[in-house]
């Protein structure tokens, strides 16, 4: 049996970029992964399907309420799901495939099943792929999975989590949305947007929580624009399917009945069956693998990154810990900049974000100055017809260094890069606002906001 340099278990972000970048420095490496494909949660039934079917639904909304707007007349504009649907699974199969031969190009091998540690050094895998691996270091990427509620049945079938609401068969007529996070407005509006009355139910008195409390207000409000139903303040008590119907039961409410029901009240580690007793590994309350700055956990050559060992569950993070893991192990430097990680919600308009909130900077008494850019001041966002939103940036207000920068509006998710770039070089708000940005582009709501910090901006 060969001894592994890096045996890494979890082939999602985290873990298959950790395994081209060990794959890079001459590591030999093993990837082991339950699924037959690569690229984790995010690749099959997160990330990359949710977009597909957001964009394939504005698509849908577009034609059926924007286009004739813009002097395009279409008539008889009809939904075709199933096409949707498969388009989707095209857009996965193509991606997986795409990591299937990056990996193969870096010459790691992949194991298909279940893997398990065993003691120090040693993997059990039980599936496609039977064998037990020896290796020199492990490497734990396991992701997470949706969290359920007590009380609520969830039978993959009524009543489901975002992998059956990427696949529903038919439009729900009703669709009730436990929890207004990433998950419940991204999957919430594509419904609403192919057809169903969606209400979301959240148990907080606002949506998005850890989001800018501003940004979100805003976001709602486009949102409830769109036909989406609020009820704040509902805590989700009980759920079951009651002859082809369900039931939802809050607190303080009449029960409430819908077609299908979509819990997305956040994920939990996957720590389970992984054997973290065989090497002494215990996971903290929260339920995580504690790690330290070197993502080594407290057995000896045992390391771990991504949603197992906390928030904030992103794919660009588990990416970004598995490189600086990787690059700690061989070349003893290498690190995460946690306040340079952007955030982004793939709804409509997107929500963007990287640093600190403002309501972060009220509760630690930080002294800011703000700039605040609206979209519909901007060319660009006029010749697109989306107006609706703004740019706020957030700098110190002694040093004038950037703190945090929350967008909402079209393009957002791109748009944040350049903050994130910024808070990575340390820049202030003066940085940006110097920097030449091409015209007509969205990216000038950034200059002009941050001109804004100074009372400066041209075009309001
Ligand atoms: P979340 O933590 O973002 O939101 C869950 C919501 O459910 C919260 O607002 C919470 O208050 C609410 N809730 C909890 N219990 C409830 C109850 N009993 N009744 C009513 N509401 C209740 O979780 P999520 O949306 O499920 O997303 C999970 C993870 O996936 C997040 O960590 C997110 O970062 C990640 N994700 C990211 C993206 C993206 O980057 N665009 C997209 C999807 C998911």
């Amino acid at each position: 049996m060969s001894v592994y340099d890096l045996a890494i278990i979890g082939a999602g972000p985290g873990g298959y970029v950790a395994a081209i970048r060990a794959a890079q420095f001459g590591l030999s490496v093993a990837c082991v992964d339950e699924n037959a494909v690569p690229g984790g949660t995010c690749l099959r039934v997160g990330c990359i399907p949710s977009k597909a079917m957001l964009e394939s639904s504005e698509r849908f909304a577009e034609a059926r309420h924007a286009l004739a707007e813009h002097g395009v007349t279409v008539s008889d504009v009809r939904l075709d799901l199933n096409a949707m649907l498969r388009r989707k699974d095209r857009v996965v199969a193509d991606l997986t495939k795409g990591v299937a031969s990056l990996l193969k190009k870096n010459k790691v091998t992949h194991y298909r099943g279940r893997g398990r540690i065993d003691g120090p050094g040693r993997v059990i895998v039980t599936g496609d792929d039977d064998t037990e691996l020896s290796a020199k270091r492990i490497l734990i990427a396991t992701g997470s999975t949706p969290a359920s509620l007590p009380g609520v049945e969830i039978d993959g079938d009524r009543i489901g989590t975002s992998t059956d609401a990427l696949a529903y068969e038919d439009v729900p007529e009703h669709l009730i949305v436990i929890g207004a996070g990433y998950i419940g407005l991204e999957m919430g509006l594509i419904w609403r947007r192919l057809g169903a009355r969606v209400t979301v139910l959240e148990f907080l008195d606002r949506i998005l929580p850890g989001t800018d409390s501003e940004i979100a207000a805003d976001a709602q409000k486009l949102f409830e624009r769109q036909g989406l139903e609020f009820r704040l303040s509902s805590r989700v008590t009980a759920t079951h399917a009651d002859n082809g119907e369900c039931v939802v039961e809050c607190e303080n409410a009449d029960p409430l009945r819908c077609d299908r029901v979509l819990v997305a009240v956040g994920r939990k580690p996957n720590i389970d069956r992984l054997g973290l007793e065989t090497i002494g590994l215990e996971a903290n309350e929260e339920g995580y693998i504690p790690v330290n700055e070197r993502f080594a956990t407290t057995a000896d050559q045992v390391f771990a990154i991504g949603d197992v060992i906390g928030p904030p569950m992103l794919a660009h993070k588990a990416e970004e810990e598995g490189i600086a893991c990787v690059e700690q192990i061989v070349t003893g430097h290498g690190e995460v900049n946690y306040d340079a990680i952007p955030a982004v919600v793939y709804t409509q308009p997107e929500i963007a974000s990287v640093g600190r909130t403002e309501d972060e900077l009220k509760e630690r008494d930080v002294a800011y100055r703000k700039g605040v850019f609206p979209f519909r001041a901007n060319g660009r966002a006029r010749a697109l017809g989306q107006i609706d939103g703004k740019v706020k940036v957030l700098a110190d207000a002694d040093t004038d260094r950037l703190l945090g920068v929350h967008i909402i509006g079209p393009r957002a998710g791109d748009l944040i890069a350049e903050a994130a770039v910024a808070i990575e070089f340390r820049a202030s708000s003066e940085d940006l606002a110097r920097c030449c940005h091409a015209h007509p582009t969205l990216a000038e709501t950034l200059k002009e906001a941050s001109l804004d910090v100074d009372g400066r901006a041209i075009h309001v």
